[in-house]
């Protein structure tokens, strides 16, 4: 049987574009006095565009602490202050970076389904459509805005809730938005892209669907990190790249570099972006092309990564980060292909953690 994809049915692509959500939601607005939930990063208070946004009197804006990825408790909370705000069936719009895209996602299933959000994590879970949901990402390279999963940490497990009714139903691709972001932060999120490519090309459910999109992805990235763009154009190059990356994986799969990152953010706290790349950095054996050109765009943009990480864990600790990884079946059935338990061993996995 062969996936039949959901896609984001509208999306606007161009610098300033933010400016046009107010007609995207006014035409949501004629036949309904339903408020907007706006989840914003609460980095962007205070911004000039954040004060130019189309937020009525009746809608509910609420600055989102991301200090920590999103967990099922603060979507379950949110989801409160929303239902509590309005007893009308509101839209959300989420602005931000891949955990915001993420929050309101998740907030606008939990809108329309009973229970908490942990109860969703899972495929296909979820019974009834979420509420009108817009992602505007603020910076580019988790294809968050596009995939059809929003990744939660809940009581037992890291995963998402992936279903058809996931994804965005509008989203604005503004460049002017990746301003401002930290210069580090920008690489690992952007890197982000780069490797669900690589893991994509080189994984065994690459079709010709995913390695279209996967090729652009790379070679974006690889002109904005080691040729000489201008930042301007580097941006909206990078905004495409992560909707692209994300498209490719939608149809194919993630690899070992994820696979052990969620087992590092699982137990260490560590971030998806920076924990890629830690990891992508010592898979050479998997990856032998992409991780020397990504070694060179780290030396080019004097990135340092954070080393060390697993010194002095505990054993329990170690185990706990083995078991994550390992039970991510179909991230490894696409790197090692069905008999990847043959090839990576819990000793094997503890062997690539020691080098990180
Ligand atoms: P992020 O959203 O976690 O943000 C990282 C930091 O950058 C935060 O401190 C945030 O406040 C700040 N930030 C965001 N935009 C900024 C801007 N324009 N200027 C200054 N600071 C800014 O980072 P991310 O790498 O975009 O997202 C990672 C998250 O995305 C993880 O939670 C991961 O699980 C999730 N993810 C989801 C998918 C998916 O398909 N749903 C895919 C990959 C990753
Ligand atoms: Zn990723």
């Amino acid at each position: 049987m062969y996936r039949n994809l959901r896609v984001v049915p509208q999306l606007i692509f161009g610098r300033g574009s933010v400016r046009q959500l107010g007609d995207i939601l006014a035409a949501r607005r004629k036949d309904s006095r339903a408020p907007a939930i706006f989840l914003i990063d609460r980095v962007h208070e205070g911004k000039e565009f954040v004060g130019q946004l189309p937020a009525a009197a009746s809608d509910l804006v609420i600055f989102v602490n991301v200090d920590t990825e999103p967990k099922t408790v603060y979507v379950d909370e949110l989801t409160r202050r929303s239902q509590e705000f309005s007893s009308q069936q509101a839209s959300v719009v989420g602005i931000g970076g891949g955990s915001t895209m993420d929050l309101a996602k998740a907030v606008a299933l939990m809108l329309t389904n009973p229970g908490s959000s942990s109860e969703y994590q899972g495929w296909d879970l979820v019974n009834n459509p979420g509420v009108y949901h817009v992602g505007i990402p603020t910076l580019a390279g988790t294809g968050a805005e596009v995939s059809r999963t929003t990744v939660l940490t809940g009581p037992i497990r890291k995963l998402g809730i992936n279903s058809d009714y996931t994804p965005f139903d509008q989203i604005i691709l503004d460049a002017d938005l990746l301003a401002g972001a930290p210069k580090d932060q920008r690489f690992y999120t952007a890197m982000d892209s780069f490797i669900h490519a690589s893991e994509s090309l080189l994984g065994t459910f690459i079709n010709e669907f995913s390695r279209a999109f996967a090729e652009k992805s790379q070679a974006l990235c690889r002109d904005v990190f080691l040729g000489d763009i201008e930042d301007a154009v580097a941006d909206e190059m990078l905004m495409v790249a992560s909707y692209l990356g994300g498209m490719s994986i939608a149809y194919s799969q993630v690899g070992v570099c994820h696979a052990l990152c969620y087992g590092l953010s699982y137990v260490l706290g560590v971030r998806h972006g920076v924990g890629n790349c830690i990891a992508f950095n010592h898979l050479e054996e998997y990856y032998p092309e992409d991780v020397p050109t990504f070694r060179a765009m780290l030396e080019r943009h004097n990135i340092e990564l954070p080393r060390g990480l697993t010194e002095g864990m505990s054993e329990q600790q170690m185990n706990e980060m083995i078991r994550v990884a390992l039970s991510l079946d179909p991230l490894w059935q696409n790197a090692l292909g069905p008999d990847w338990k043959e090839k990576m061993t819990p000793e094997r996995a503890r062997e690539l953690y020691l080098r990180m």
